[in-house]
């Protein structure tokens, strides 16, 4: 009676097994005073323009000259013209081409109701971990790896791709070169790639491509997720979305159309307040508050990241993305235990995102310039 694939999941081990260990710690440290370097959630409160826009947006619902019921399931027109202005103009995309959600993680789930489960799909190792159970939930059965440190495509075929750059957990971003590989690859192998771009906003080398559409021919195999939450704040919010083009045509069948039908069907869409301060993120007052967040967290990262290349130590990402992977060269759980204990620093063992992760540690760099101060003394304390 149950679908036997999500019998087969277990939920997520990693966080479970991250909290069951950080618990016991407390229980025993009830003092300590810990530095979460772990989960990549926001540690900035929500920018003024947004809090006011929504909370205009629900003044505006109380009065009877401005209740809203159901909106459009693909969403409100608005936000879609805003995206287009601010990102996607540039790339001669439409608003009809843009599908706002609550957020790439269920723009990716929901995504395989478009495909045969018998695709081979291709997944990177290290990864973040969702793609991987999203497939098995789904009951695709020909799961490949590549490689998540590269992010390179593999010598197999495979059909429908899940790309993530800037890269969690590993932290760069693909150079237009290798995401050239990539177009090209999917054009062989008439595959489709679901490009996560949440760290776009992040990259800060103006050579890396913001956007697969950079590449000629992108529209034609790939579709774009991108979230409002680590760019603008909103992981406790909930906007994001996906850009499906009016080129991506795979059996002569337009997947705009098919995402459009999918999406109206599924869901009532993202309520109103939350996408007029989507909307509002993307103004010009919006963009310089959010932007100012996006440099607290990179200068966060620069002070890791010199501590580290002072330390002589080895590490990728940190610099187009919030996360930083390091070689800490033992078992990533035994060094986790390490960091907790000696340290009070809460960080994600590589080996948690895959096997490709082992003797890695994730640091995640969305924390204060303070909080990173201290974490690089104590990590010096600890060495
Ligand atoms: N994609 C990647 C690569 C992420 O790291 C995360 C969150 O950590 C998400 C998607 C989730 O995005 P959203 O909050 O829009 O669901």
């Amino acid at each position: 009676m149950i679908n036997p694939h999500l019998l087969q999941c277990k939920r997520s081990y990693l966080f479970f097994e991250i909290e069951q260990r950080v618990s016991s710690f407390r229980q025993k440290h009830p003092s300590a005073n810990l530095i979460n370097l772990g989960i990549g959630d926001i540690a900035l409160p929500l920018a003024p323009s947004i809090k006011d826009a929504i909370q205009n947006a629900v003044l505006q619902m109380s009065q009877e000259e401005g209740k809203k019921g159901y909106g459009p399931g693909c969403g409100y027109r608005f936000l879609r013209e805003a995206i287009v202005d601010t990102e996607y103009k540039k790339y001669d995309i439409d608003y009809k081409e843009i599908f706002i959600s609550d957020g790439i993680n269920s723009d990716i789930c929901h995504a395989s109701d478009l495909f045969n489960k018998d695709l081979t799909v291709l997944i990177a190792d290290p990864v973040y971990p969702l793609y991987k159970m999203t497939a098995a939930i789904d009951g695709f059965k020909n799961v490949v790896s590549f490689d998540g440190i590269t992010l390179l495509p593999p010598e197999e075929k495979g059909e429908l791709i899940y790309l993530c750059s800037p890269s969690n957990p590993v932290g760069v971003s693909l150079s237009r070169e290798d995401l050239t590989k990539w177009v090209q690859y999917a054009k062989k192998h008439k595959a489709i790639i679901l490009y996560d771009g949440a760290y776009a906003d992040f990259i800060q080398d103006s050579e890396k491509p913001k956007s697969i559409y950079e590449i000629p021919g992108a529209k034609e195999v790939a579709i774009e997720m991108r979230s409002f939450s680590k760019s603008a704040g909103f992981t406790g919010l909930r906007c994001g979305y996906s850009v499906v083009p009016k080129e991506l045509v795979v059996d002569g069948i337009e997947i705009n159309r098919l995402w459009e039908l999918r999406q109206e069907t599924k869901t009532n869409g993202v309520s109103y307040p939350i996408q007029k301060g989507a909307e509002a993120s993307l103004s010009g007052q919006g963009l310089m508050e959010t932007r100012a967040q996006i440099k607290e967290y990179q200068a966060s990262g620069a002070i890791i990241r010199t501590f580290l290349e002072k330390q002589g130590e080895t590490f990728l990402g940190g610099l187009d993305c919030p996360y930083i992977f390091w070689k800490v060269n033992k078992p990533s759980w035994d060094f986790f235990d390490e960091l907790l204990e000696k340290a009070n620093i809460i960080a994600i063992p590589g080996s948690g995102f895959g096997q490709g992760g082992e003797q890695y540690m994730r640091l995640s760099t969305f924390c204060t310039q303070t909080q990173a101060q201290e974490a690089i003394q104590r990590l010096c304390a600890l060495k």
